[in-house]
């Protein structure tokens, strides 16, 4: 079993508790790595090293352009490395295998494009309205970062926040998910070997409650980056806003997959199963609630059951897996909660809605793809995220209706829209309140489009140019060139 220590100012750093936390592999359901159980002492540590380094440091004196060739070296090295990062991920989250290929190369792919942006954030020059007056704005990095992740893809969590962050010329303290915490920490010792001076990028492990709070409270983190549960979410704004921080936050959503009569039906059925039991419903984006035409109901739902009734459960390191276990303990026990509510509330159960049994899948937490008809807008198993395999069908009418059922959730964080009429997806597209649309497909990413959520699904933008302005701010200038002190505000006569 191999156990880990944080990573603090460019070394491993025991826990100054001694305290460690068992790794679970979901799969196996065995104890497979033990990491730091943090407290508010390494808290302070991995905060004063990543202060010294953006303020003292050869980062604060780095050019743009060579902080830039850094980060980009940074998404190399994971590409080097990414068949062990891959592994480490599905070890701890149970994700597939291929799944984690996928995002640890989008993950790379983010770090060379905001390598590339470094040097290409400017200020801007005012012609404002004063004579023998210069006015310039600076953009200037917002100051120490405090990273908190989730524990479905760790390290794409990591680059989303972490790239654009170096790219302002900010440091970071990263407090990964202690469900998840080992490939943050592997990966955060390769920045090194990329040219990462110390205390620019640290790693603190263990609970949110401990390690987590004490670090949003830090007087010298400027801003937070979480990505996590909307409650938990609320916990750290209220914090945030006590002490004046600033947040960007990405948390989770009940997205609508919504399907008109006239959709390719086919590619709408592959795109509501995939929507929701793609990494066994443990997205943000999940399709949980798949809005359905009446006019084509029970076709369709005839399509997605067949569909999901050869889903393959299994190991996920296996190629022909499809899908993998419950990544913890508490998420299969909610899952399994879900099914019951949602049966008492009077869904019909369609197919699935209990614990997974079989050759190659004992002993992990495996629920069986689920499916509930009959289901309405009001009840709880359409209103609150499950982050689990089971999908509502509720019918609509008319556009009209799709939209008001869209809309009605406390969430905004992405839609599906199913149709062949261009007029009605741009409609839908403009009034759906969400933060990202598909239009005949499902959770295409890319780390050029900004990606974030309305209403509870969070505060502020990931990838694409804009997110880099969560780690920045603006500073003016207004210099005089105005002699004997003529350009002053008051000359006392
Ligand atoms: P969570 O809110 O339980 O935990 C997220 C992180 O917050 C963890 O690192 C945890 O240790 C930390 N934390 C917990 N309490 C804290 C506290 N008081 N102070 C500081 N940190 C604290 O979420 P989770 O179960 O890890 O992740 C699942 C949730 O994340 C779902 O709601 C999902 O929708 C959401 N999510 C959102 C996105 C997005 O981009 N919008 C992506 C993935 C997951």
């Amino acid at each position: 079993m191999r156990s880990y220590s944080h990573w603090i100012d460019g070394e491993f750093h025991a826990p100054n508790s001694q305290a460690w936390i068992d790794s679970i592999d979901p799969y196996r359901g065995e104890v497979w790595a033990r990491i730091p159980a943090g407290d508010a002492t390494d808290a302070d540590l991995a905060v004063a090293a990543a202060r010294r380094a953006m303020t003292t440091g050869p980062w604060a004196k780095m050019s743009a352009s060579e902080r830039g060739r850094i980060i980009t070296r940074i998404g190399d090295l994971l590409i080097e490395q990414l068949e062990l990062l891959a592994e480490i991920e599905v070890r701890d989250n149970g994700k597939l295998a291929a799944d984690m290929r996928g995002q640890l190369a989008y993950a790379a792919n983010s770090w060379r494009y905001f390598g590339g942006l470094a040097d290409k954030i400017e200020g801007t020059v005012m012609p404002i309205e004063k004579p023998d007056t210069v006015a310039m704005t600076f953009r200037e990095p917002v100051g120490v970062v405090l990273a908190i992740t989730a524990w479905n893809s760790p390290l794409t969590f990591f680059a989303l926040k972490c790239a654009p962050a170096l790219a302002a010329g900010c440091a970071v303290v990263v407090k990964p998910s202690e469900f998840s915490t080992v490939s943050s920490i592997e990966f955060a010792a390769l920045t090194k070997e990329a040219g990462l001076p110390d205390g620019v990028l640290n790693v603190v492990s263990g609970y949110g409650q401990d390690v987590g709070a004490a670090l949003v409270e830090h007087p010298h983190v400027a801003q937070i980056s979480f990505t996590g549960s909307d409650v938990t979410g609320a916990r750290i704004y209220e914090t945030a806003a006590r002490h004046m921080k600033r947040v960007a936050m990405e948390l989770g959503g009940k997205s609508p997959n919504i399907v008109f009569e006239d959709a390719d039906m086919d590619a709408a059925a592959m795109g509501a199963v995939s929507g929701i039991f793609g990494a066994t419903g443990q997205m943000c984006t999940a399709g949980s609630r798949l809005l359905v035409q009446n006019s084509i109901k029970d076709e369709f739902v005839a399509k997605v059951l067949e569909a999901t009734r050869s889903i393959r459960l299994g190991d996920p390191l296996d190629p022909e897996t499809n899908m993998g276990p419950l990544s913890n303990t508490p998420q299969y026990q909610k899952v399994l909660e879900y099914i019951d509510i949602a049966k008492a509330d009077g869904a019909t159960l369609l197919c699935g809605g209990k614990p997974a049994e079989g050759p190659g899948i004992q002993g992990g937490h495996f629920v069986e793809p689920t499916i509930f008809t009959d289901v309405t807008n009001d009840m709880r198993i359409a209103q609150e995220e499950v982050f689990g395999p089971i999908l509502s069908v509720i019918g609509f009418e008319d556009e009209a209706e799709a939209v008001a059922i869209g809309n009605d959730i406390a969430y905004g964080l992405a839609a599906g829209v199913w149709t062949r009429d261009i007029g009605r997806m741009m409609r839908m597209t403009r009034a759906l309140e969400v933060g990202t649309v598909w239009g005949n497909t499902y959770r295409t990413y890319s780390y050029m489009m900004p990606f974030g959520g309305m209403k509870r699904s969070g505060v502020g933008r990931e990838n694409g140019l804009e997110a880099v302005n969560e780690y920045l701010e603006t500073k003016s200038l207004m210099l005089s060139t105005a002699t004997g002190g003529q350009g002053n505000a008051f000359v006392p006569r």
